[in-house]
């Protein structure tokens, strides 16, 4: 039997065992499903009452002497009926036995808890390794919300301590690394009850943050040859025929809004607003390509229950552009547009990254010679610039193939960020043109593409990378000067003011605090440098160099840090 075969035995019988003891502890449980998962299991349970993290524990104790007791699970094949009978105080059970198609039903035994299952199981409790309980969370009953909610216990399970020690290791770092929790530390933005599910007030730190990334944004976007629309919020029920979005994306969208008897929608898109533009005059192929780019804010209705800090929201700016060519000009744009995203992610200290091919799937529009010079030319650039990519056969959308991009983060996850989107579906749609040096009007090619994906769970991505250290360019405040004692504020602020000059956010703080008191809460706030100053720095126009890591640098003349800091803001170093 394959390792991983066996370990996934070995976690699905734990949560028979954790099912077992929660019912030593609470005779009066209802169980729903226990199956192992990605790193260990979990059980969903209908218990008297809510537990809490003190109840884990306990919970896993338990376990212990089960383990230790080394019953063996034993193996029944049933009648239905019996079945029934034997699971009569067991409403989910109960469910699930009526679902299946079979005459007879197996059940499996371990001490005294029974549990309807198809196995298979360890020959015994002895045989469960290393685990450890992690959490309680709320999980409907099949996943439906209009079903009870039930409590489940997360845990993880491994072959080894070790293995499970590493796997709590990466956890930990995890946990660390949420922006959730690092916001709280932060207060980078706010989501309020008030404005509802979904939608995000940034403060100041982030306003800074994006200020500087939709800087940045902006000056590459016109390097690399594009140039920028702005595009409205809502737009006419007509333009959304138009473009199908009220045919085929209509689940995603919002009710409209009535003004003076005409339906207006929020755009869930910003491509209608681009063609548009397009339209408004005859385009010659010598106007080939236009690339015009929008950090254009859109609105898709998610499930209240799917929506997640700042990677799932309702409301979302997404660094979006759009192409248009010939199709003799879609490599050099394909190759560009890779190149670009590649850039850019370099330059917010991301080095890894997994490429996806997805082509054309069974239903799809467009003709076979607009989908095979597409997909070559995406298969091209990306063999040319030497990517190791994954074809994903038939993973495309209805309207054309795509490059998807996956960058990976400090902690080694992969995030789904850039797309590079054919569409011959809305060139037809709004019947565009451009005529060609035959004279004649032919179809232009059109690329959808988002670089950074969109602004919220790039933000969230960023926080989470680097643990709400933000490298020196973008961190909002900079520099941080600290005062020994109140007489040594003048030369602080003097300080500060040069700094500020300059162009370096700085901010001294002149509480009646100590020393290290101020440091501590520099570190909290994750402040690159902070320069400490007393008696001794203002006789030698030095300062005292920290690192936010807790490093205490060397004792340096301000004009040498001034103009390394400088340097490294101007270089956006990733450090
Ligand atoms: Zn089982
Ligand atoms: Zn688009």
């Amino acid at each position: 039997m394959a390792n991983n075969e066996k370990l996934e035995i070995m976690r699905h019988s734990a949560a028979h065992v954790m099912a077992e003891a929660v019912q030593s502890l609470f005779p009066e449980a209802k169980f729903g499903i226990g199956p192992a998962i990605e790193n260990g299991f979990y059980y969903d349970f209908d218990l008297p009452r809510p537990l809490t993290p003190d109840d884990l524990p306990v919970i896993e104790a338990k376990m212990r002497e089960i383990i230790a007791a080394n019953l063996p699970f034993t193996r029944q094949e049933v009648t239905k009926k019996k079945a029934k009978a034997m699971f009569a105080a067991q409403p989910y059970k109960l469910e699930l036995i009526d679902e299946i198609p079979d005459e007879k039903v197996s059940i499996y035994q371990q001490g005294n808890f029974v549990d309807l299952c198809r196995g298979p199981h360890v020959s015994s409790a002895g045989e469960i390794k290393a685990f450890k309980l992690l959490s309680i969370a709320g999980a409907y009953w099949r996943g439906s919300e209009r079903r009870p909610m039930l409590q489940r216990i997360y845990a993880a399970a491994f072959e080894t301590e070790e293995a499970l020690a590493e796997h709590l290791k990466k956890l930990e770092a995890m946990e660390s690394h949420d922006h959730r929790r690092l916001n709280k530390q932060l207060n980078l933005y706010i989501a309020p009850e008030e404005i509802g599910g979904g939608l995000i007030i940034y403060g100041p730190k982030a306003g800074r943050i994006r200020a500087i990334v939709e800087e940045f944004w902006r000056q590459e976007h016109f390097a690399h040859g594009y140039e920028l629309l702005y595009t409205p919020h809502i737009g006419l029920s007509k333009l959304w025929e138009i473009s199908g979005h009220l045919g085929f994306y209509q689940e995603n969208m919002y009710s409209p809004i009535d003004i003076e008897g005409q339906e207006y929608y929020l755009k869930p898109m910003n491509c209608p607003f681009h063609i548009l533009f397009y339209k408004s005059q005859p385009r010659s192929y010598r106007d080939l390509p236009l690339r015009w780019a929008e950090l254009g804010t859109v609105y898709r209705y998610e499930r209240s229950g799917v929506l997640l800090g700042l990677l799932r929201t309702r409301g979302f700016t997404q660094d979006d552009a759009h192409i248009f060519c010939t199709p003799e000009q879609i490599e050099d744009e394909i190759a560009e547009v890779y190149r670009f995203s590649i850039h850019m992610w370099q330059a917010f200290g991301f080095e890894k990254y997994k490429v996806y091919l997805s082509t054309r799937p069974q239903k799809a529009i467009g003709t076979e010679e607009q989908w095979h010079k597409a997909e070559e030319a995406l298969r091209k650039v990306l063999q040319e610039e030497g990517v190791a990519y994954e074809v994903d056969e038939g993973g495309g959308a209805f309207y054309g193939p795509k490059i998807d991009i996956k960058v990976e983060d400090a902690l080694e996850r992969e995030w789904q960020m850039t797309t590079i989107q054919f569409d011959f579906n809305l060139p037809e749609r709004f019947g565009m043109v451009y005529t060609s040096n035959d004279g004649q009007e032919h179809r232009p090619y059109m690329i959808h593409r988002a670089l950074l994906g969109a602004w919220e769970r790039f933000f969230g991505l960023l926080i989470e990378h680097y643990g709400g250290a933000f490298p020196i360019w973008l961190a909002p405040v900079q520099v941080v000067i600290i005062p020994v004692a109140d007489r040594h504020l003048e030369y602080a602020r003097k300080l500060a003011q040069e700094l500020k000059s300059e162009g370096v956010r700085t901010e001294v703080d002149d509480r009646s605090e100590t020393v290290n008191l101020k440091i501590r809460q520099a570190q909290l706030d994750k402040i690159p440098y902070m320069l400490v100053v007393g008696d001794k720095e203002i006789a030698a126009s030095t300062v005292s160099v920290r690192r936010r890591g807790g490093e205490k640098l060397e004792v340096r003349p301000f004009g040498d840090f001034k103009q390394d800091i400088k340097t490294a803001i101007a270089s956006r170093s990733n450090v």
